[in-house]
């Protein structure tokens, strides 16, 4: 078991990069919002999942048409040697490699950097990096965790590896003004001026009941006008307009 599936070419995952994305099966969080909540256990699965030799072939077969390959899931390091593997077939292959991590796996993360396996790190910081704030929002108490993979900018910097930091939020359940001024506040301490995404929650493509309405484009601006206090790069992320500077 390794992948549920992929998108052999996708514009939106790595900007200024054509990337093939591969989902990853299995995540230690239970985020409600989980649009990937396929991949949690292989018992929801409706199909077989690809096995390591068909992701290689699928890889091979768009790599002249690709930059990068990116690393999602579920959670792309737990099933970390199959990671590592494929990372490794796709330097071979002279692509970049992308990883979109929830952050649980702190010293995984670390072991890919000084393998020098991984070019760019988008990382979600889902909550308040609090242990109730956590439970709430991903089922886990993995604050302390994450604080540790933010920690890790600086040895990214050291190896030229990209790293951003993204929040998912949904109105009445994460990213009320307070909690965005929080994370933001924390990012800065722990791994200083980052590129910080606010995402806009889809709810129809959520895995439990969410409030019924996203956050609006301008509702974003004002979250992320809160964000600029303390991080010089940041974005919103909205379905109508894809990714803006604010
Ligand atoms: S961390 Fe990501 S993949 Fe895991 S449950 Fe949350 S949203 Fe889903």
């Amino acid at each position: 078991m390794t992948a549920k599936n992929i998108i052999p070419l996708s514009m939106v995952d790595w900007t200024g990069h054509a990337v093939t994305v591969v989902f990853l099966m299995g995540c230690p969080m239970r985020c409600p919002y989980c649009h990937n909540h396929q991949l949690l256990n292989a018992g929801q699965l409706s199909s077989e999942p690809a096995n390591i030799e068909e992701i290689e072939s699928e890889i091979k077969t768009t790599s002249p048409f690709i930059s990068a390959v990116v690393f999602s899931g579920g959670e792309c390091f737990q099933q970390f040697d199959a990671l590592l593997h494929l990372a490794e077939f796709a330097h071979k292959l002279g692509l970049l490699v992308g990883v979109q991590t929830n952050g649980y796996y702190t010293d995984r993360i670390k072991q890919m950097i000084e393998k020098h396996l991984v070019d760019q790190i988008c990382m979600d910081v889902k909550a308040p990096l609090e242990r109730d704030a956590y439970l709430r929002i991903s089922g886990v108490d993995a604050a302390n965790r994450v604080s540790e993979s933010l920690g890790l900018y600086e040895l990214c910097k050291e190896n030229e590896i990209g790293f951003e930091i993204r929040t998912t939020v949904f109105p009445d359940f994460i990213g009320s003004p307070q909690e965005i001024q929080l994370i933001a506040e924390s990012i800065r301490e722990i791994a200083g001026d980052v590129r910080y995404i606010i995402q806009q929650g889809i709810p129809e493509h959520a895995w439990k009941d969410m409030p019924e309405r996203a956050y609006t484009r301008d509702e974003l601006i004002s979250l992320a006008q809160i964000a600029r206090q303390f991080l010089s790069d940041v974005r919103i992320r909205t379905k109508e307009s894809g990714e803006e500077c604010v």
